[in-house]
């Protein structure tokens, strides 16, 4: 695994949700690396151990947009949520990963988001919108319960913008009736479709969710070669897998 390692500095990090925080990034001297929509890049922040994290803005526009999930261990993430702050120095390199967004399909798309893996979800869904797509656009969002709910606002307010796009928050453990889709969001989405070949499918975020929704869309007749998947395995998953980390030098 290679790429380039360029060194940024964080520009704003935001509270998305109360363990949620949308961070951005600078390059601080000339330019970013190219990335495609739905990649990710691996972070080194200051002198931790580098992590992966999905880039949630589509390409263009000169910053890198990450949403960061408090795991609550004591890690990396941990120290993004209650630390990082403007002005800190991040050396990131990128991209990687195959399950970006394909410019040449033709049917409907269809994307499946479970906590923070709305980042790349939300890079696939800009860059499919702004390129005038006309077919049919889907996100669920499938989070545990509502305080895990962020960026909803936004993605109502494409609805609006693009007929063609449409948004479906899933909550798995609902502590109030707030009126929205309950459940597994690979079952909401099994639920709201008979058949979905001749989608393409994306789909990012825990490793139970991801395979869940690999299983749920092969029943609905939709061909390997039409998934895109990443799940957001940890360090030691990782690890027990064998993959590979990116060689920092
Ligand atoms: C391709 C890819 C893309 C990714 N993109 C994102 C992204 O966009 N946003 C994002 O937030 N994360 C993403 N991740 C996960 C991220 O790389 C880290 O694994 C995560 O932030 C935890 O790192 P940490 O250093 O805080 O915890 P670690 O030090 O790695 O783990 C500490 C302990 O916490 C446990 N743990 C870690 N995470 C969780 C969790 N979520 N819930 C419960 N227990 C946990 C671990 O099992 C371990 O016991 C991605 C992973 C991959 C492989």
């Amino acid at each position: 695994m290679t790429g380039d390692v360029v060194a940024c500095r964080v520009k704003a990090v935001d509270m998305a949700s109360p363990d949620v925080r949308i961070v951005r990034l600078e390059a601080e001297h000339g330019p970013l690396f190219d990335w495609r929509a739905g990649q990710y890049a691996s972070f080194r922040i200051c002198e931790m151990e580098p992590r992966d994290y999905s880039i949630a803005n589509a390409p263009g526009g000169g910053e890198l947009e990450l949403h960061i999930r408090r795991s609550g261990a004591g890690g990396v993430s941990d120290f993004i949520c209650n630390d990082l702050k403007a002005g800190d120095p991040v050396d990131v390199q990128g991209a990687f990963g195959g399950a970006y967004f394909r410019t040449r399909h033709e049917g409907p798309l269809l994307a499946i988001a479970g906590g923070t893996g709305l980042a790349p979800m939300k890079a696939i869904v800009e860059a499919a919108l702004a390129s005038g797509l006309k077919q049919d656009v889907h996100l669920y969002f499938g989070v545990k319960d509502e305080s895990e709910i962020y960026l909803e606002r936004h993605f109502i307010e494409l609805t609006h913008r693009h007929p063609n796009f449409r948004f479906v928050t899933v909550i798995s453990d609902p502590k109030e009736n707030s009126g929205r889709r309950s459940g597994f969001v690979s079952d909401a989405v099994a639920a709201d479709f008979q058949l979905l070949y001749g989608f393409q499918c994306y789909i990012a975020g825990p490793p139970a969710m991801v395979e869940a929704s690999v299983h749920m869309l092969g029943l609905k007749s939709v061909p390997r070669h039409d998934i895109f998947a990443d799940a957001f395995y940890t360090e030691a998953q990782m690890q027990a897998k064998g993959e590979p980390r990116p060689d920092w030098g």
